[in-house]
């Protein structure tokens, strides 16, 4: 034999006695399609309407905050680069900032050497080692430069890759 339940329909109030292992049962009463919950010892009925739309809310509000937490990771990731990248940034005398980039490095190499040979050619004499030095010189500076503008442009790869997916998500949050 069935064991049944005795539960009262949440939306008309009319008793409906329910098998004790169905889940979902129909108030005859008044149609409503409804769900059998369980809370502790207690059973009860909840009309379908009212927990889908609970869920559906519940679901907004996750798709809300997860626009709110890319939002935010956009703003850090945008506010970390910014920082970053001022402070690898150069400054001519106009005050024009320039990214650090290989053919700056090399053409300032090549300023800072043939600068200094032309120097040393007015010199009188030592003019060989001033020479010599300045070439010395305009090669650290170009490998430092060309380094720099390596570990430069990858960061900016990173960063821009990084955002394109962040903008994505994004995108299909809002959806
Ligand atoms: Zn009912």
């Amino acid at each position: 034999m069935v064991e049944l339940i005795s539960l009262s329909c949440n939306h008309c109030g009319a008793p409906i006695d329910v098998p004790k292992v169905s889940k979902f049962v129909t108030c005859e009463h008044c149609n409503s399609r409804l769900k059998i919950q369980s809370s502790g010892s207690a059973t009860y009925t909840e009309v379908l309407e009212v927990i889908e739309e609970i869920k559906e809310r519940n679901d907004e509000i996750a798709e809300d905050l997860e626009i709110i937490k890319t939002q935010n990771e956009i703003e850090r990731l945008d506010r970390d680069w910014d920082r970053w990248r001022e402070k690898q940034l150069s400054r001519d005398e106009d005050g024009n900032t320039h990214e650090p980039s290989t053919i700056g490095s090399i053409v300032g190499a090549a300023v800072i050497g043939v600068g200094g040979i032309m120097f040393a050619g007015f010199s009188d004499g030592g003019g060989a080692l001033i020479s010599l030095g300045a070439i010395a010189f305009a090669i650290i500076f170009a490998i430092y430069g060309i380094n720099h503008a390596s570990t430069f442009n990858k960061s900016k790869r990173r960063y821009k890759r990084e955002r394109k997916q962040l903008v994505r998500r994004l995108r299909k949050a809002k959806r």
